[in-house]
Parts: structure tokens; C-alpha cells; sequence
């Protein structure tokens, strides 16, 4: 291991699966391997903040030793919303009303009317029966697909489709079937081999990917699965309040609103708190309170987080501008990117990758952007693979043109620095 440490060419992935009798022998080859990282000040994680997540934030900066203001560029509060005086309004008033949590698993005596208010409001909001509230994004697809999909059954994943899919996948036991991402010819001869007598099959993909920030090609995937009896399943999570006319999502993008079998979307980006949702059929729903693991053995969401999601799920739906602006940003700072000469893959979102392909440059990138005062999300393997590791930038409503054009301004410098344009 020391040796791998040496070479630089160490990654996360060495430090998981080294087989060894004693269980702690991965931990300390990752202390060795953190150990490095923070030597060389490149240890771009947990950074302390101190202020509210939006365009600017005060943050600790752990090589210059102080705090100081950063341009954020990493957070997926999307609409930037998260300290909004309805919003901090409507939580305190259900903090003072109903106290700060529930302490109780939604099923029992953990969902108040609150609950239910917003669960009414995501389903009116995607054109569905009935929504359910998770305690995260992440138990909404593990719940979801583990209670639907049984070992018999067939999954056919978006290979790039996100973690909590594939943890959802691997707890329902059912067989794993993946497409090449985005290539809906193959996903045709994957199905085509998926699909059976005596069990059911369900197209699972991300509807705006995390790493890329490309859509799912809705408008062919849906006639497919159709064509093969399959059910689909969209997880939407970085679409919520971001894609489509009126912000509900890459099926609304598509003029699909409605016709996805399952939706799962997270409280935890546009919407700023924490916590997820489930929205479909009132008795797919209904089947999910029962037999939903993540649902039935997990406390619920706490009240001043559902009145917040409530307040900033109306802002989107009345104040489309807030909407407006994160487009404007968007589209200024891929314009510029580009201008400038960088790859920036095929973003349709609010996600903007800026491909690197080398680690060590990747590293010093983002440590001269931090120094700058400029925070960005450092994407490397086993996440993409090692020549498409990237820097991701995600935009927020407030960005002002000020704080986009010294970002701008900062990447040209570094993009020459590091020869990458
Ligand atoms: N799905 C996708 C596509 C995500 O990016 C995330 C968050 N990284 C999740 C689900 C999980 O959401 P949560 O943070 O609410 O657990």
C-alpha cells in the first residue's frame, strides 16, 4: 500500500476491498491513504461552513488556517431557497407547533397533518395519485424498489444511474440487467432479454444524472418499456424545481408529466431540506407504507423540514423568476465554459461537469480554485472512471453576474495553468 501511496495512482477503490483476515486492515490503508491527501492539501471534504448554503458562504478554509467567504458552486440547493424568510418563518411556526421532530416512524404516530399536506402536494405537483415521504432520497429508492421488485424479477438500470439505485437493486434480490448509458438501442436489447413469463421487469434510470448533468431520454424509454410490458421507475432529484416548464421535473421536460409508473424525487436539493419522496398509483403508494423498510423502521421527516418543503414547493410553482434566474446562470456559465474551450460534456441541467481526465491535475485545479475563494465538487474514480474525473459545478438561483464572471475569469487562468484549454 505505501507503495501505491508513492506512485500517486492510490484511489478510494484501493482502500475497500483489500482482502485481509483482519477487518481493519482497509481502514488503515485508507488512514495512510487520507494521510497523504492532507499533506499535500488536497482534502477538498466536510469543510466547516458557517452561514446558510447560496451563492456565497462562509467557510472554513483549512490551509490558509481562518474562515472566510466562498463563492459556492457545490451545493445542490438549486433554487438557493434554503434561508428564505417564508421558509424560516413556515419552520419555525411547526417547530413551535409540533416541536423539532416527531420521534416516531411515520406509520405510528410520526405523521401530522403537515405530513399529509405535503405528501397531497407532491402528487398534485407530479399528476399523480399519491405521494409518500421518506426519510431520505437515498431510503426512497432503496424502500421503493426493495418492495416491488422481488427476486424473480427483472431490474434494467442506466449504468450511471445513482448509488442509493443500485444499494435498492442488491436489497430486492432481483436480477440486475444494465444499459449503456443514454443508449436506448441497447436498452431495447437488454429488455428484450429481461423480460420473461412469470416476473415482472422495471426500467429504473435517474431522470437528470448526477455526474453528467444529461437527461434521460424519457420520450424513447417510455414507448420501450411499454413495447415490453415494463414498469418504469424515474428517479428525479436533481429535475425537481429545475427541468421542465414549470419546474416539475424531466417528464414535465419531455411532456410526459404523468406518465411515469414511479417517481422518486429528494427534499434535499431544489427543495433544500432533507428527505425524499415516492409519488404514483394511490396503491403503489399505499403498498410502499406497508412494505417499504426504509418507511416502516425510520423515524419521519421533522416538521419544520416539511413546512419549509411546503413553502419552497408553492414558491415554485407562483414565482417562476426564481427559476428564470438559475436558467440565466446556467446558461451564462456553460456559454462561457465553452467559449473558453473546456469539455463540459452534454449537461441539459443545472449539474455542469468540467471534464479534467487527470487526477493530479484535478487536485491542483480545484486546491488553486479553493485558494481563490471558489468552491466546486471534486468528482473522481471509483465514481467516473479515471479520464472523465472531473470538477461540478452546481448552479443556484442567486449566483449574481458578478460572482459568475470572476468564476469565469478564475477558470480561464487555471484552464491555461493546467493546459486543459
Ligand atoms: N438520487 C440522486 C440522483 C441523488 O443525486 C441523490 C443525492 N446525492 C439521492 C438520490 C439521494 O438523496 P438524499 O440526499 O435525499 O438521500
Amino acid at each position: 500500500m505505501d507503495e501505491a501511496i508513492e506512485n500517486k495512482e492510490t484511489t478510494w477503490a484501493d482502500c475497500y476491498d483489500a482482502p485481509s483476515s483482519d477487518l481493519f486492515e482497509k481502514v488503515r490503508d485508507f488512514a495512510d491513504y487520507a494521510a497523504g491527501i492532507r499533506r499535500e492539501g488536497h482534502d477538498f471534504f466536510r469543510r466547516t461552513v458557517y452561514s446558510p448554503n447560496v451563492n456565497r458562504v462562509l467557510m472554513d478554509d483549512p490551509i490558509a488556517g481562518r474562515k472566510r467567504e466562498m463563492i459556492m458552486l457545490g451545493s445542490n440547493s438549486y433554487l438557493g431557497l434554503t434561508n428564505h424568510p417564508r421558509v424560516i418563518r413556515a419552520s419555525v411556526e411547526a417547530a413551535e407547533k409540533y416541536g423539532y421532530g416527531t420521534g416516531s416512524v411515520s406509520l405510528y404516530s410520526g405523521t401530522t397533518d403537515l405530513h399529509k399536506k405535503l405528501e397531497r402536494r407532491l402528487a398534485e405537483f407530479y399528476g399523480c395519485e399519491d405521494a409518500i415521504l421518506f426519510p431520505t432520497g437515498y431510503a426512497a429508492n432503496v424502500g421503493t424498489i426493495s418492495a416491488i421488485m422481488r427476486p424473480r424479477d427483472a431490474i434494467v438500470n442506466d449504468l450511471f444511474n445513482h448509488a442509493s439505485i443500485y444499494d435498492g437493486c442488491r436489497l430486492s434480490g432481483a436480477k440486475l440487467h444494465t444499459f449503456a448509458h443514454g443508449k436506448t438501442r441497447h436498452l431495447k436489447r437488454v429488455l428484450s432479454n429481461a423480460v420473461g413469463d412469470g416476473h415482472g421487469t422495471m426500467v429504473i434510470t435517474d431522470g437528470v444524472f448526477s455526474m453528467e448533468g444529461d437527461l434521460a431520454k424519457l420520450d424513447e424509454i417510455l414507448p420501450l418499456a411499454a413495447e415490453f410490458g415494463a414498469r418504469v421507475m424515474v428517479d428525479d432529484s436533481h429535475a425537481l424545481g429545475v427541468m421542465g416548464p414549470t419546474g416539475r421535473g424531466t417528464a414535465e421536460h419531455f411532456g410526459l408529466q404523468g406518465k411515469v409508473d414511479i417517481t422518486i424525487a429528494t427534499l434535499s436539493k431544489a427543495l433544500g431540506g432533507i428527505g425524499g419522496c415516492a409519488v404514483g398509483s394511490a396503491q403503489v403508494v399505499d403498498y410502499l407504507r406497508f412494505y417499504a423498510r426504509p418507511y416502516f423502521f425510520s423515524g419521519s421527516v421533522p416538521t419544520p423540514i416539511v413546512a419549509g418543503a411546503l413553502e419552497i414547493l408553492d414558491m415554485i410553482q407562483t414565482q417562476p423568476k426564481i427559476r428564470e434566474d438559475l436558467w440565466n446562470s446556467v446558461k451564462y456559465v456553460k456559454a462561457g465554459l465553452t467559449d473558453l474551450g473546456f469539455d463540459i460534456g452534454n449537461s441539459g441541467s443545472a449539474i455542469i461537469p468540467v471534464i479534467v481526465g487527470d487526477e493530479p491535475k484535478l487536485k491542483a485545479f480545484l486546491k488553486d480554485l479553493m485558494d481563490a475563494g471558489i468552491f466546486m465538487n471534486y468528482v473522481a474514480f471509483p465514481a467516473v472512471p479515471k479520464s472523465r474525473c472531473r470538477l461540478r459545478m452546481s448552479m443556484m438561483a442567486g449566483h449574481t453576474r458578478t460572482d459568475l464572471d470572476y468564476v469565469l475569469a478564475t477558470m480561464a487562468r487555471l484552464g491555461r495553468k493546467y493546459e486543459i484549454i
